[in-house]
């Protein structure tokens, strides 16, 4: 068969073998056009029944800072691209959505930020020019604010990677690394310090109330907190040990470095959302 030569339907070029060597298109297997082809294809993309995104989200969850590694490397195709994956994880948060770690109420945001001191006057000034009360506002505000957090989510990537780049300067790399670094540590939060965590907190619930304990109160954002604070911990050690090949010392100062960098960035995120959110209500 690798005698026989194709001409490739997509860019013309002729080529051996099952795949052409410029674009990359598969030469048309007679049941690529069937109807059963198409079923397994929309089942793996409902389910995420993939093998390679399942191989994916297992090496970024037992070998923090693999992916990034392999893939600055050039090492890519046994693994689901990390922009995909990290959609996905996007898409499956905002489908179940317990934990509010990305998305801040009208009330959070005007009273708990450290930035709510610039925000108020623009708010109450809105409250004066349509004359309605701050709950009153708060009700479209917070339909808006929920939405926008999904869209908005990306620039937690952008702000995550500059820190990289800062904490890894001297490791000479292209920008695009830490971008991906950022990627795999944002997919890591999202699959496992929110999905997977909100996931646990249903049938612990459930097994409470059955037994007829209300647990809810303990469950609580403190508690949220010091966990995903720990497995933040497990994941950023682990990545500098393996990403840019850190010393256990040097891992260590740059774990608390980016600790810190996360929690910023989080402030800042909140205050794009913010904007966002005030000029679309
Ligand atoms: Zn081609």
């Amino acid at each position: 068969m690798s005698d026989v030569q194709h001409t490739c339907v997509s860019c013309g070029q002729t080529h051996e073998g099952l795949y052409c060597h410029v674009c990359g298109e598969k030469r048309l297997d007679p049941n690529d056009r069937k109807l059963k082809y198409y079923l397994h294809q929309l089942v793996s993309a409902v389910t995420f029944a993939d093998n390679k995104a399942w191989r994916t989200l297992r090496s970024v969850i037992v070998n923090p800072g693999k992916l990034s590694l392999d893939y600055a490397a050039g090492r890519r195709v046994s693994y689901t691209a990390p922009v995909s994956l990290f959609f996905i994880g996007n898409l499956i948060y905002f489908l179940i959505p317990i934990l509010e770690t990305f998305d801040s109420s009208l009330y959070v945001q005007t009273q708990m930020m450290p930035y709510k001191s610039w925000i108020m006057p623009s708010v109450e000034g809105r409250l004066a020019d349509r004359s309605i009360s701050m709950d009153e506002y708060a009700v479209a505000y917070n339909a808006a604010s929920t939405s926008n957090a999904k869209l908005l989510l990306i620039t937690m990537v952008f702000l995550i990677s500059i820190g990289f780049a800062v904490v890894a300067m001297k490791k000479n790399r292209y920008f695009g690394d830490h971008f991906i670094m950022s990627l795999e540590v944002n997919i890591y939060n999202l699959f496992v310090n929110t999905i997977a965590l909100a996931l646990l907190i249903f049938p612990i619930v459930l097994i409470g109330q059955l037994a007829g304990a209300d647990l809810r109160p303990y469950l609580n954002d403190q508690l949220f907190t010091v966990l995903i604070l720990f497995s933040l911990i497990y994941f950023l050690f682990r990545s500098f040990r393996t990403m840019y090949a850190c010393t256990t010392g040097g891992a260590a100062w740059r774990t608390v470095f980016m600790l810190a960098w996360v929690a910023v960035s989080l402030q800042a995120y909140r205050f794009i959302l913010f904007w966002v959110t005030f000029y679309t209500t």
